[in-house]
């Protein structure tokens, strides 16, 4: 039996992150992964999504630039080579995971945790067996790929890690479910050159987005040649040796289609299963998610849950910033949640890149507030980049300009929403976005033109 003051169960974003912070807040610590260290984000999620997304935007650039002059006649893909590139950057992203947890003091164990009861964890990996007790436990389990039961995963029915470790680019690719990992992936593929249909049981694609932002994706993915389809529902699947015939309902009519692969994104479950935590006697909520407190706390004091296991978006940074949270009650610090300013951004073409309030949600929970918008394509360095669609969206308390949200569509929109989550985490008016000096040329600009009008609108003079 080995004892340990904290034990992190899992080393995602949320997981090394909370085991980092712990063992600087003078935490003895110890984090047991069964997998990759990085977790789904490093090694399956978000950072090899994003670098076929980044080869996608390379290879677009050359091959659609000739209104910039630039006549690309011979432009291939090597997959394999894709690959390659794609595993490097997750490989050198494990490699920095492991060198921080090593200088912070943070011990790795290898293996699969189980509970024997709320200070005991029993770790198994493929040769041995060893006890741990501890003080406190930060769970960090993440989630995996829900499978719709008429679509079992094979080799032609993917998940999203499927869908990364592709050795070809489909011909044709059908994508079940417009969440933002299948719209991302459907549209990386499409890119690279496939033929993409999405196929989405609710109203719209991106369903959480602004709908006038989901409109210039919508606009961006029919471009590629993405089929979208609605109100439908997925039904079956016939799978032979080199492809799929996909079944499903629109319209009150049964419709196929054919593809190379079908990838369902459906969402994901927990994992919370399988590791004893019924018999300890945690509290669960509703789908396998469980129940925490603002400190990120369960019901039993010593454990503490984060990441994907507990409510609220499916994202990196917060699974990482609860981490840092639970770390801090841990040290006995005062430390809450607070939520409104943790940014959500789909890596589409162009970007959408949400924080705070939407003028829709806000209006919605009785706020009065008002909103303006400004166009990228009345900005220079947006026309200079040939990047002129979207726009950037504020919105701001009616009686003090205070903002409480802000919404960005377009090029850069991933980079540019961090000002933004800084202004509301700072409580900034309008007034101060708009005072603040831009550089120029700058898609930066925008923020602030769009800050300028909605003080216009809210009849706030920013020289009183
Ligand atoms: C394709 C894709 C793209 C994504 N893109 C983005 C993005 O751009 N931005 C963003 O913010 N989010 C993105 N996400 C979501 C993001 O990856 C997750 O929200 C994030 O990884 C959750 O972090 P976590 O620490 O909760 O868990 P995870 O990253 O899932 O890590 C959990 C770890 O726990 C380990 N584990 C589980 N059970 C045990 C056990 N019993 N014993 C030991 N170890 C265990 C697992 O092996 C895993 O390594 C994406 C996800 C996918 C699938």
């Amino acid at each position: 039996m080995i004892e340990v003051e904290t034990i992190v169960i899992g080393s995602g974003p949320g997981g090394y992150v909370a085991a980092i912070k712990a063992s600087q807040l003078g935490q003895q610590v110890v984090i047991i992964e069964k997998e990759n260290l990085g977790g789904v984000c490093a090694n399956v999620g978000c950072i090899p999504s994003k670098a076929l997304i980044s080869v996608g935007h390379r290879l677009e650039q050359t091959k659609y630039s000739d209104d910039m002059g630039i006549l690309a006649s011979v432009v291939k893909v090597d997959f394999v080579k894709v690959q390659e590139y794609k595993n490097g950057v997750v490989k050198k992203l494990v490699g920095g995971v492991e060198g921080l947890l090593k200088s912070n003091n943070v011990d790795v164990v290898k293996g699969e945790a189980y509970f024997i009861d709320a200070n005991t964890v029993r770790v198994i990996n493929d040769d041995s067996t060893q006890t741990y007790t501890c003080k406190n436990v930060i769970l960090a389990t993440g989630s995996r790929p829900i499978e719709i039961p008429t679509f079992n995963f094979t080799k032609r029915v993917i998940n999203s890690t499927g869908a990364l470790n592709l050795t070809e680019v489909p011909n044709k690719l059908v994508v079940i479910g417009g969440g933002y990992i299948g719209t991302e992936l459907g549209s990386a593929y499409a890119t690279l050159g496939s033929e993409v249909t999405i196929i989405e049981g609710g109203k719209d694609i991106l369903s959480g987005f602004d709908k006038q932002m989901t409109q210039v994706v919508k606009k961006g993915l029919m471009k590629k040649g993405v089929a979208v389809v609605v109100d439908a529902s997925a039904k079956g699947v016939e799978e032979s040796e080199n492809g799929v015939i996909v079944t499903y309902e629109n319209g009150g009519e049964e419709k196929k289609v054919e593809a190379d692969y079908v990838l369902i994104t459906v969402g994901r479950r927990p994992n919370t299963d399988d590791m004893g935590l019924e018999e300890i006697g945690i509290e669960f909520a509703d789908r396998g998610l469980l129940k925490v407190d603002q400190q990120c706390r369960t019901n039993l004091p010593n454990i503490f849950a984060i990441g994907d296991i507990i409510a609220g978006p499916q994202l990196a940074h917060k699974a990482s910033y609860e981490g840092k949270v639970a770390a801090e009650a841990i040290a006995g610090k005062r430390s809450i949640v607070d939520y409104l300013a943790i940014p959500a951004v789909c890596f589409t073409d162009p970007e959408l890149a949400t924080v705070g309030y939407t003028e829709e949600r806000a209006k919605a929970e009785g706020m009065e507030v008002k909103a303006a918008k400004f166009p990228f394509s009345a900005n220079g360095r947006a026309l200079a980049l040939n990047a002129k669609e979207g726009f950037v969206k504020l919105v701001a308390r009616k009686e003090d300009g205070l903002l409480v949200g802000a919404q960005i569509v377009g090029s850069g929109a991933s980079e540019m929403i961090a000002e933004m989550g800084l202004a509301i985490e700072a409580s900034m008016t309008v007034e101060d976005i708009a005072l603040t000096i831009h550089a120029h040329p700058t898609l930066g600009e925008v923020t602030m033109e769009a800050a300028e009008a909605l003080l216009h609108k809210l009849k706030i003079d920013a020289t009183q």
